[in-house]
């Protein structure tokens, strides 16, 4: 059965397996940070290697392992096996194989186990901050793999001719489409995003999909028209990112303008993950994911607990080594995961709906000047504390000169002075996330600001 169309047995059965395999034989064992902190809550690798018991870990984030924004921290997210650990702990066949061929060929062991061990390549990911993400030989196998299915959820094939306006980063995104059109066997040209080298590509490779950042897409649409780009043989636009409903409606618009008629489809990595989801070209049925390299849930973003949506996307990555996340926090937040089948092609993977990219760490133009604020952190400090009764945070442009404020709104509990309250949340929120709110609003249990926002508590103005 091919992995798009198992039956929810069937995808459940092979999700158990992956899971057990990469949390018994890969993170548990070499994870320095998933060791201590296993450690730490008592529990071994085995106990929480099913999909029920793997909920009740806590989801952790980039602030719980780069402690203090310090990326270094990242270190202790990649697997650290030795040959002798390995050998411990690899699964029976792969094991096997390996040690056949250790007696026969003993450069062919070194680099089985290699392959699966060391990581040789980085792309940096970060919300708040910038870490490092390795990928061991093997994970390039399972990006390149992961990338010709998304070629299939796309409806693109090997005669699709990609070329990209991406910038040269060294990005999940990046990295995912380069070895994707790998996988697929589309050509595929990244000259980077400058509009005059774009130009130039499209001159000499007659491109049907033209790959652009979904947070400015249509400006460079319409630089790319300026400099004389030959767009005319393109049929797909690739906007990378999870775009917005406004900047899909701004690249449809640029379409318009610019006279090209193409399929607009969104594809996006959520912050430390290595594999690109796709949407197929029906549209509007949320992004693919692939069950048996990673199990999405969702968490109410206030507190981390499990939610049934809208909440922030978790991630568990299955089958991939190097940097490997366990309930990893990723600041977006969706709507929903939906698990029935796509009504758009049919796909029985879980798909995920309504994405806002990196919403819960917003980059806000402070007066202080412009920063990722994680709001995650914000309300860490918030939430249970003993002396209020409840709590509100908002974010968004200040109606006096229009620079970002991070405003919080708190109902001190009977009782407590709200001088010593507001001086208390100021400091713990400084302590958690890094900054000081810009003000500390007292306000009664009615008085407290409501409206849209990524959940009840955290408001955007
Ligand atoms: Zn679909």
């Amino acid at each position: 059965m091919s992995w798009d169309r198992r039956t929810a047995k069937q995808q459940a059965a092979a999700q158990a397996s992956a899971l057990r395999s990469q949390v018994v034989h890969a993170v548990g064992p070499f994870s320095p940070f998933w060791r201590d902190r296993l450690k730490a809550l008592g529990r071994t690798a085995a106990q929480v290697s099913t999909r029920s018991a793997l909920a009740t870990l806590p989801a952790v984030g980039e602030r719980d392992v780069c402690a203090d924004g310090d990326p270094s921290g990242a270190a202790a997210l990649v697997l650290q096996a030795g040959e002798s650990g390995w050998a411990l702990h690899a699964e029976g066949p792969r094991l096997r194989r390996a040690m056949a061929s250790r007696v026969l060929r003993p450069g062919s062991y070194r680099s089985v186990v290699e392959a699966d061990t060391r990581p040789t390549s980085y792309v940096f990911a970060g919300l708040g901050l910038r870490w490092p993400v390795a990928s061991t030989r093997s994970d390039l196998d399972v990006v390149a793999r992961a990338g010709a299915r998304l070629w299939q959820v796309l409806g693109l094939t090997r005669d699709d001719v990609l070329v990209s306006a991406l910038p040269l980063l060294p990005t999940a995104a990046l990295q995912a489409l380069q070895l994707g059109a790998m996988g697929a066997g589309s050509p595929a040209v990244f000259p980077g995003h400058t509009a005059a080298d774009v130009a130039a590509v499209l001159q000499l490779v007659p491109a049907t999909v033209l790959v652009l950042p979904a947070g400015d897409a249509a400006t460079v649409l319409e630089d790319l028209d300026e400099a004389g780009a030959a767009l005319a043989t393109v049929r797909t636009v690739l906007l990378v990112g999870a775009p917005s409903e406004q900047e899909r409606a701004d690249v449809a618009d640029a379409l318009d303008r610019v006279g090209v008629t193409a399929t607009v489809l969104a594809v996006h990595a959520p912050d430390g993950h290595r594999l690109l989801w796709g949407e197929c070209p029906a549209g509007g049925n949320g992004f693919h994911t692939y069950p048996d390299l990673e199990l999405v849930e969702l968490v109410d973003p206030e507190t981390g607990e499990a939610a049934a949506g809208p909440g922030e996307l978790v991630l568990t990555q299955l089958g991939l080594r190097g940097s490997a996340l366990l309930r990893w926090r990723t600041g977006d937040v969706a709507a929903a995961v939906e698990t029935t089948p796509c009504p758009g092609c049919g796909r029985t993977v879980p798909r995920v709906v309504g994405v806002r990219r990196g919403a819960l760490v917003p980059v806000l133009a402070l007066r202080s000047g412009s920063r990722g604020v994680d709001l995650r952190a914000v309300a860490a400090a918030l939430v249970g504390r003993a002396d209020l009764t409840d709590w509100r945070v908002m974010v968004g442009p200040s109606p006096r000169d229009g620079a970002d404020e991070v405003l919080l709104h708190v109902t001190p509990q009977d009782g407590q002075d709200p001088t010593d309250v507001v001086v208390a949340v100021a400091r713990d929120v400084r302590d958690a996330a890094g900054l000081l709110p810009t003000q500390v609003v007292v306000a009664d249990a009615g008085g407290l600001p409501a409206g849209p926002g990524l959940s009840r508590r955290l408001l955007r103005r």
